[in-house]
């Protein structure tokens, strides 16, 4: 267990560094500090805050230590190795609008397996480890030497691959602390991992999105994935070490399978589109021949290019209809900690913000791209998230 926290604080010391290096607001310590030291509760820090002072603010910070920058170097080096060596399908991301596609190797899902497997092997080895929230170009796709893309690394092998050790690492936590796991812990480390899980199994899916064919490598990207991921979206896991709920079995198993169904409804919506692009549009869309426009496009070098656009199955009930399932299942996995504090929701109403944002940027993006296809698929498919709403 002495592992687990001492992984735990890696990771916090990780991302403090990061905060430090990036000159960000320090947000993600007085979250940590209120989720670990206040029991979720923002007036229980503010009140502590303004007793003790900026020295107390400049205390909560974790010093950097040479365990969790090793920790960090070793689990990034470790990550990048299985990315090189690993065995993986061929697959090719979508055109990109100066024409180029890009080739990877589809071994996520491996990398998972092998990462989680070691981690638990080490733990379960030594039985028993907080210093990593403090350590840390604008290329579409930038790569070292032809093989090593540091988009898939930032975003999948390093972020969301430590969204599920550190959800493990909270539960292994609590059984340190208490000697056994609550069933709110279990079902929030059960959705949040079957959450992960679904993302490698649908990695090369993941390169034909917005976060990898049209967003660059600059600092949204980096700083969200390197820090943001595995300090904010992991904390409903972190808030519930030091606050165990008993749920009970009957609430518990409606929390997961309402959990479990979102997680796999988005996971449908993503794979709907994927596969109605792979077959250029030759499938079957709940059960039936899907409905489409054909959009036709100009690259920057003056090409033209020709797109599907769906609107039937989920891609007729919203253009993006798949961010509502997205939200439900970070609801279902921060449920378990009941409502008696604020904090524990933090991800769920920050990621509905992002993805508001995302689909209105979505939208002029795809305005500017298509035109007159755009229009008229708006006219068919008129709400942007909610079906009937918005
Ligand atoms: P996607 O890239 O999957 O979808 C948007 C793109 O799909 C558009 O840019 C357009 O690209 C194409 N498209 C739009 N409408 C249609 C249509 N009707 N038919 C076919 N293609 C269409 O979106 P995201 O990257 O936002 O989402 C991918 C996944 O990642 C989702 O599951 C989402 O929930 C998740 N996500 C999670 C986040 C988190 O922080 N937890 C943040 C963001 C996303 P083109 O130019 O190719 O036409």
């Amino acid at each position: 267990m002495a592992e687990a926290k001492t992984v735990h604080s890696a990771m916090v010391t990780y991302a403090s560094m990061m905060s430090l290096l990036t000159l960000c607001p320090p947000f993600v310590i007085l979250l940590w500090y209120t989720m670990v030291h206040a029991d979720g509760s923002i007036s229980q820090t503010w009140q502590y805050l303004s007793e003790h002072g900026l020295q107390s603010y400049i205390n909560l910070w974790p010093r950097p230590s040479l365990v969790a920058c090793k920790i960090i170097f070793i689990y990034g080096a470790f990550e990048a190795a299985l990315q090189l060596l690993l065995p993986g399908k061929r697959v090719e991301g979508p055109i990109s609008p100066t024409g180029n596609r890009p080739v990877y190797k589809a071994n996520g899902m491996q990398a998972y397996f092998v990462t989680l497997i070691t981690y638990l092997g080490l733990w379960w080895g030594t039985l028993h480890h907080p210093h990593l929230i403090l350590v840390l170009g604008m290329e579409l796709y930038p790569r070292i030497g032809k093989n090593f893309d540091i988009k898939v690394f930032t975003n999948c092998r390093f972020g969301m691959m430590s969204w599920a050790v550190l959800a493990l690492t909270y539960c292994i936590k609590q059984h340190e602390l208490n000697g056994k796991v609550s069933d709110s812990m279990l079902v929030n480390t059960i959705l949040m991992v079957a959450y992960v899980t679904k993302f490698f199994w649908w990695e090369a899916g993941y390169w034909n999105t917005m976060d990898i064919a049209h967003d660059r490598a600059g600092f949204y990207i980096c700083w969200g994935c390197l820090v943001w991921v595995p300090s904010i979206y992991t904390s409903p896991g972190m808030y519930l070490v030091n606050h165990p709920v008993h749920l009970g079995v009957q609430l518990s198993v409606y929390i997961l399978v309402a959990g479990l169904l979102c997680i796999f409804i988005n996971y449908d919506c993503d794979r709907q589109r994927q596969e109605f692009r792979r077959t250029n549009g030759k499938c079957l869309v709940w059960g039936k021949a899907p409905s489409k426009i054909v959009a036709t496009y100009t690259t920057t070098s003056g090409e033209t290019k020709t797109s599907l656009l769906l609107t039937s199955g989920w891609w007729g009930l919203s253009r993006h209809f798949h961010y509502v399932p997205e939200i439900l299942s970070a609801f279902f996995w921060t449920l378990p900690a009941l409502f008696n504090h604020f904090l524990p929701y933090f991800y769920v109403i920050f990621l509905t913000i992002l993805l508001v944002d995302r689909a209105i940027r979505d939208d002029d993006r795809c305005r500017s791209k298509y035109g007159k296809y755009w229009k008229l698929y708006c006219g068919k498919v008129p709400y942007r998230i909610v079906p009937g709403i918005y």
